[in-house]
């Protein structure tokens, strides 16, 4: 049987009677050992106490708002075994100081999205001190929080809905599901808390200085910090990262009514709108899409291009919109919204363009028309750093700003918009930061829509060779003669790679079909390695996988391909 431990505040040194401002367990919850259980601010610093053990949480004695001393209660632990840890005297381990007024650091991050934290965790592994400075009170930023990895939860609870139903024509019926959005969100919220609870300690190991509030610059080596309560803090610096990333665009005339979001509040799950209408036919609607519509609503898309996904290659794109177009109520492209009208009944629709409808009601109204840049929110001018009209900093590839000892990356610096983009670039800043002679010098960066069929692809794309006027070698695998594809009761996928001709190394590919964001890392390595065909070909790839396609696909390119047939030219 497992044993109860009792979860108690440490030693607080000088301290007692402070407040408890976040409460970040609940009864049911499985926790590390030395993860955070609750956050403590006193009038110097913000703590947060972690667990002694692994286990799961029984019981919560505390409330946020409620003060604690030394030794009270915060928690029952039922421990999963393993080592326990005493806690040492917080006042000695304090790794989350608060700065008092003119504070100081070497480097001051802003912003704790995964461009953020990167940078700040890698200049602190390098020796610096590093303060990172969020608006919000759990680290992680946008996509931690209310972006990538919620979507991600939920597109995975979709998933797992239309699977079970795509069975019943192959002699497993299941009931149609009830869906508990309540404990679907509650499901989805605990995946973000696992994450950005992981973060936190992250932080405190590696004594990087975290703040909450909201930062502008007040010249090239200060920064003013407003927390929530409004009190501003000067925080002086010798390097500055922004990292400051993007907000979502909306398109001007929505009413500001609770049933138009947008991907926040889409991924809030409020409810499951009836008819659910997307504006916006990119990734993030597409996604949301996708997720609403395994979710049981009837959902229509509205794009303003001819196209879904302007600008990815149209094959790319033709099996997922032949998928939606089957069943959604509306795909409607080369269409605007003209207006939003709320009212009782719901929220009134009104379209033009080629393929517009009559007005239409709707229950739920997205709108994921693209994200704007941040640069304009951190008073940039203050500290001499050029903003671009629209919003973005620009910089050199070591990440540097026209004042050299601001560096910027991620969203803030432009397209694409992408965590993994600005991740990469977070390295690059703490590294410089720190005196190192890196850069970012990646040759690809790929882009992934976690649709259902997901559509993922890098490096050179045949859109952009086709305006360019640059021939490309292709080799191509439809999954309909994938064997793994197949026993998935998917056929709709395909690979392609795209080859330089002369030299037939790697320069581009595109993969649709299930789990196609995960394999197209091969492709993004195929091209920085310099691969060739014959590499791709030639390694030996697992039998039966999805991943065999991209061998295949390389295969086909060279003429060696034995698993479909194809004529000799
Ligand atoms: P997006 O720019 O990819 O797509 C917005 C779409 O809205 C475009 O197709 C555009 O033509 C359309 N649009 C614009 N105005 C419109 C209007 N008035 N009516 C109808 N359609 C209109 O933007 P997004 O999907 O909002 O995503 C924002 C950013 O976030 C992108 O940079 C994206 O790459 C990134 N993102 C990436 C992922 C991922 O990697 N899986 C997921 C989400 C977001």
């Amino acid at each position: 049987m497992s044993e109860l431990l009792e979860q108690r505040v440490p030693d607080l040194g000088d301290f007692s009677d402070v407040e408890v401002i976040e409460v970040l367990v609940k009864p049911g919850d499985r926790v590390e050992r030395e993860s955070p259980l609750i956050t403590l601010e006193t009038d110097k610093a913000t703590m947060d106490v972690p667990a002694t053990a692994a286990g799961v949480i029984q019981e919560v004695k505390v409330r946020k708002g409620e003060r604690v001393s030394k030794d009270s209660l915060i928690a029952l632990l039922a421990s999963t075994g393993g080592d326990t840890v005493k806690i040492p005297s917080l006042s000695e381990t304090v790794v989350m100081a608060k700065p008092a007024a003119d504070a100081s650091t070497q480097l001051l991050v802003i912003g704790a999205g995964p461009g953020g934290y990167t940078a700040a965790f890698r200049a602190a592994d390098l020796g610096l001190a590093v303060t990172l400075v969020d608006r919000w009170p759990q680290l992680g930023g946008v996509c931690l929080n209310v972006g990538c990895i919620p979507s991600k939860a939920l597109l995975h609870a979709a998933r797992v809905i239309e699977e079970a139903e795509s069975m019943s024509a192959h002699g497993i019926k299941f009931q149609a599901p009830e869906i508990d959005a309540a404990a679907l969100k509650q499901w989805k919220d605990r995946v973000v808390g696992k994450l950005t609870a992981g973060l936190a300690n992250l932080a405190r190991q590696r004594k990087v200085t975290v703040i909450r509030g909201t930062a502008r610059f007040a010249s090239a080596h200060r920064a003013e910090v407003t927390g929530e309560d409004g009190r501003t803090q000067v925080i002086g610096f010798e390097q500055c990262i922004i990292a400051a990333g993007s907000e979502p665009a909306r398109i001007p005339g929505l009413p500001d009514d609770a049933r138009v979001v947008d991907s926040t509040g889409a991924l809030e799950l409020a409810g499951i709108p009836k008819r659910f209408l997307v504006i916006g036919g990119g990734i993030i609607g597409l996604e949301m899409a996708c997720v609403y519509d395994g979710l049981g609503s009837e959902v229509s898309v509205v794009e303003l291009t001819d196209t879904l996904m302007p600008g990815t290659d149209r094959d790319l794109v033709r099996p997922l919109e032949k998928r939606l177009k089957s069943r959604y109520a509306a795909v409607l492209t080369g269409t605007k919204v003209t207006g939003v009208a709320a009212s009782d009944k719901g929220l009134t629709v009104t379209f033009e363009g080629k393929g517009a409808p009559k007005p239409q009601l709707y229950d739920g109204v997205l709108c994921a028309v693209g994200r704007v840049p941040n640069g304009r929110a951190i008073g940039a001018e203050a500290a001499g750093v050029t903003v671009d009209e629209r919003g973005y900093v620009p910089v050199d590839r070591q990440m540097r700003t026209n004042v050299p000892h601001i560096f910027a990356i991620g969203d803030v610096i432009g397209q694409p918009m992408l965590a993994h983009k600005a991740t990469h670039e977070g390295k690059v800043a703490a590294e410089v930061a720190a005196g190192q002679k890196s850069a970012f010098d990646a040759r690809v960066i790929p882009s992934v829509a976690y649709t259902d069929p997901e559509v993922a692809w890098v490096g050179v794309t045949e859109t952009e060779a086709q305006v360019l006027g640059r021939k490309l070698g292709r080799g191509q695998f439809p999954w309909m003669a994938s064997g793994r594809s197949l026993a998935l009761n998917r056929d709709d996928g395909f690979t392609k790679l795209l080859f330089d001709p002369e030299t037939h190394r790697v320069v581009g590919g595109g993969i649709v079909g299930t789990n196609a964001g995960d394999l197209i890392s091969e492709v993004a390595l195929a091209i920085e390695m310099g691969a060739t065909a014959a590499d791709v070909g030639l390694t030996v790839h697992p039998h039966p996988t999805l991943s065999e396609t991209v061998a295949f696909a390389a295969e086909a390119f060279e003429g060696t391909l034995t698993d479909l047939y194809i004529p000799r030219k």
